[in-house]
């Protein structure tokens, strides 16, 4: 699945907190969870013609990690972004291609011609945009701003013998065990609940190397931090950078994320 492209090309008329409101939308209504990265080249200065073009026209462009259908996208774009504001894509190694509307859509809407790249990535241009992330993380409160990458559906305490509920497709199921995989076959995601919710609202520090890169305190997974406070992928622990080395570029998201776990705190009692 090394080819597979999923995202929009936005409308200029399309702003960055229109995206933000395409991620609220997914969030409230969607169990699966899908991460929206904003690709901009506004702040850029594009060597290459052809995202010259791009930039001079405001092409922008946002890739989706999902397992969503592209008709639930598409149609949750049409409400958030405006029917004919986006161009969808969606393409893999095997039979999977959806254009929505079409590619004519590009000229259409930028009046040139040139721009068809964005659509199957002719050209290794990754480098050159401008990002920022925005997490649809289906159980989050509505307070929790969609750049935290918190997923409180994570941090849902359950014992051996509890139900739990999946955190990645909502399915709920029982187990003996602290640690097991979901009974959903398209999902099959396991994890190991926290035991209590004292254990799970608590935010841990790890080292952190100049690169960015340390490792989960409670599993072990490594990972890049791009912002002070990151949630371990695998197990849930949400982690701070303790030694931060600001020479690397990260965000500053701790007063987001601690509010966040404050108020968890506050309603697990
Ligand atoms: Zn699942
Ligand atoms: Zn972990």
């Amino acid at each position: 699945m090394g080819n597979h492209i999923k995202r929009f090309i936005l409308a200029p008329c399309v702003s960055r907190d229109a995206v933000m409101a395409l991620a609220v939308r997914l969030r409230e209504e969607q169990r699966r969870l899908t991460t929206l990265t904003f690709c901009s080249l506004e702040d850029k200065q594009p060597r290459l013609e052809h995202a010259r073009l791009a930039k001079q026209v405001n092409a922008r462009k946002v890739e989706v990690e999902s397992a969503l259908l592209p008709d639930v996208l598409v149609r949750a774009a049409d409400a958030a972004l405006g029917a004919d504001n986006f161009l969808f894509r969606e393409k893999d190694d095997e039979s999977l291609a959806v254009c929505h509307p079409n590619a004519l859509w590009l000229r259409n809407t930028f009046g040139v011609d040139g721009l068809e790249w964005l659509i199957d990535n002719f050209f290794e241009d990754h480098a050159s945009w401008g990002s920022e992330r925005f997490y649809a993380l289906p159980g989050n409160p509505p307070s929790c701003d969609v750049t935290l990458p918190i997923h409180v559906n994570m941090l849902r305490p359950a014992r051996p013998g509890e139900p739990r509920a999946c955190p990645i497709c909502g399915q709920v199921y029982v187990s003996k065990f602290p640690r097991a995989q979901c009974r959903n076959t398209d999902c099959h995601f396991g994890y190991m609940p926290f035991e209590s919710a004292r254990e799970a609202y608590r935010i841990v520090t790890a080292k952190v190397g100049n690169t960015g890169w340390g490792s989960c305190p409670r599993c072990r997974k490594s990972r890049t931090f791009t912002a002070f406070v990151e949630q371990c992928q695998k197990c849930g622990q949400v982690i701070e950078a303790a030694n931060a080395n600001f020479t690397v570029d990260m965000k500053d998201n701790r007063t987001a994320a601690y509010s966040l776990m404050e108020e968890l705190q506050k309603q697990a009692g």
